[in-house]
């Protein structure tokens, strides 16, 4: 640890927090984050040399573990012949072909460079699309930081929102209407009131940015038909979930057709990358086609769609969302079985390769009020001690869990021994 402690002080001299992205720095766990050096299948390297089992694999883009010599092949490649023309290429054309191919609701695709674009762009098609300015999203639903989406509820449903950071201006977030997660009625309500008025609803098909909480049985066919009722438009969010829940996203897993959906980390296989796509009809309002303003300098960079383009070939073995499926529910089961022996109440979540442990005695998580009201200091407390014994897991207690074609059951053996050192101290 010493050399990240050392690194966490220079870092913070320099860089606001000591990090690039907020939730890196520790804050809800405590602590010095560990700085890394290298990663390699499941396993994470830190500066001091310690080995941990990773299962934030980079928050969710490294599906087949790290460093997968296929990706690191294309990019190699890629390099060679040069890292950014800003002109199309053949790249860009079969990333196309290939994202409609696998997610068929995509029938028209848009590259960008993180998830935070390719929500903020989805968005602003919606509403040039339908002339509205309403939008609706789902409380403890993160879809990056554009302005109109870091907006939290204000008191009632139907209230005007609030922004949930200062910076941006209460006019941007009172066409933000942010309603309960799985509660269709709430959903209902709003458009009761002013459905005519909203562009799109924006969802996280599995929510994963309040620790793991899938829908419930008929929440995101409900949102289908509450869009079609009102000419809205539906966004799915599939920047965790897309290629990771299954092969063609949360949309194949749960049956659903969005008009438009997000994709983000995943579909660069680790570089930064985005794209939003869906309906024909609805893309050709993007500029050049259409009025819709978008654009990028890197967007389609080269080496981010070689890297992207084998991932995306490599995820197609045969068998491999069933092995991470399967491995994902032993591990959460297995947590649970732990957890269960020495007597600390604890509630699992799970769908395809993504995971979530909640300490709490609520049988079933699925709002982000119950996320939040979960024992904190428990979490705090298991987190540091995984660490020690060698196991990576996201440094906060509302973010996901993500499981690698890398984790074998060696490695899934290995972190249930773990837990099963830390559940009975804890
Ligand atoms: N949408 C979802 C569902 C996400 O989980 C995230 C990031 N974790 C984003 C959007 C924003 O993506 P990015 O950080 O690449 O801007």
């Amino acid at each position: 640890m010493q050399k990240s402690v050392q690194l966490f002080e220079r870092a913070q001299q320099h860089i606001p927090g000591g990090v690039n992205s907020p939730v890196r720095a520790f804050k809800a766990v405590g602590g010095t984050p560990l700085f890394i050096e290298k990663a390699d299948g499941p396993y994470l390297f830190d500066a001091d040399g310690k080995r941990y089992i990773d299962y934030v694999q980079s928050w969710g883009p490294m599906v087949l573990g790290h460093n997968h010599p296929a990706i690191r092949q294309a990019v190699l490649e890629a390099v060679e012949k040069g890292l950014s023309f800003g002109a199309p290429t053949e790249a860009e054309v079969l990333m196309a072909e290939l994202v409609s191919q696998l997610v068929p609701s995509m029938e028209m695709v848009r590259m960008v460079n993180s998830g935070t674009e390719a929500t903020m762009s989805a968005i602003r098609l919606a509403r040039g699309y339908t002339g509205r300015d309403k939008i609706l999203k789902f409380e403890g639903c993160y879809h990056g930081h554009a302005d109109a989406l870091l907006v939290k509820a204000g008191s009632g449903a139907l209230t005007l929102g609030v922004p949930s950071s200062p910076g941006i201006p209460a006019d941007f977030a009172q066409h933000t209407l942010t309603v309960e997660y799985n509660n269709l009625d709430s959903v209902r309500q709003a458009f009761a009131e002013v459905g005519e008025q909203i562009a799109c609803i924006i969802v996280e098909p599995v929510a994963g940015n309040m620790n793991c909480i899938p829908p419930v049985e008929g929440f995101l066919q409900g949102l289908r038909e509450i869009c079609d009722q009102y000419g809205s438009i539906l966004i799915l969010d599939e920047v965790m979930t897309g290629f990771r829940v299954a092969l063609g996203g949360a949309q194949a897993h749960y049956g659903i057709t969005p008009d438009l959906t997000c994709l983000g980390k995943v579909i660069g296989g680790g570089m930064p990358v985005g794209a939003f796509g869906g309906k024909a009809e609805i893309m050709r309002h993007i500029a050049p086609t259409g009025p819709v303003y978008q654009a990028g300098t890197l967007s389609g960079n080269p080496v981010a769609m070689a890297a992207g383009l084998a991932s995306l070939t490599a995820i197609q073995q045969a068998g491999l969302y069933q092995q991470l499926s399967h491995n994902t529910e032993q591990l959460a089961k297995g947590f649970k079985a732990i957890a269960d022996k020495h007597g600390i109440p604890m509630s699992i979540n799970y769908a395809g390769s993504m995971f979530g442990l909640f300490f709490t005695d609520v049988e079933r998580v699925t709002n982000y009020q119950q996320a939040i009201n979960c024992n904190q200091a428990q979490f705090n407390h298991f987190y540091h001690a995984m660490l020690t014994e060698g196991v990576y897991l996201a440094p906060a207690s509302y973010e996901a869990g993500f499981v690698s074609a890398a984790h074998d059951q060696v490695i899934i053996e290995q972190t249930l021994a773990a837990a099963d050192i830390v559940l009975a101290r804890l």
